[in-house]
């Protein structure tokens, strides 16, 4: 389904990423997720196909340019890469900003 996503956007024809880079990319950045109960790689492939969705079904898509959507997908993959489901160390760092203004 990660292969699917990233080759049915188009970026992979347009920046010419080889099927056996992208698996290798794919595979390592699964390889990095814990088998936490939410943070793990389910979880990822969940927030990727949101995104996917959100980008070829929206308007977004027509202000990124083909840069911003390979980086967008990238980030929704890796975005809690090596989490250790123990805690929510961004909404932590908000929460502590936002008590101290
Ligand atoms: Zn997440």
């Amino acid at each position: 389904m990660v292969y699917d996503i990233f080759s049915d956007s188009g970026v992979l024809d347009f920046f010419k990423i080889e099927e056996r880079k992208i698996m290798a990319f794919i595979a390592a950045v699964c390889s990095h997720y814990h088998r936490n109960p939410y943070h793990n790689f389910c979880h990822v492939v969940y927030v990727l196909h949101t995104t996917y969705m959100m980008l070829m079904r929206s308007q977004v898509s027509k202000s990124l340019n083909r840069v911003d959507q390979l980086v967008l997908l990238i980030a929704a993959l890796c975005h809690d890469v090596d989490h250790d489901g123990k805690t929510m160390s961004v909404t932590g760092l908000l929460v502590i900003r936002v008590q101290a203004t």
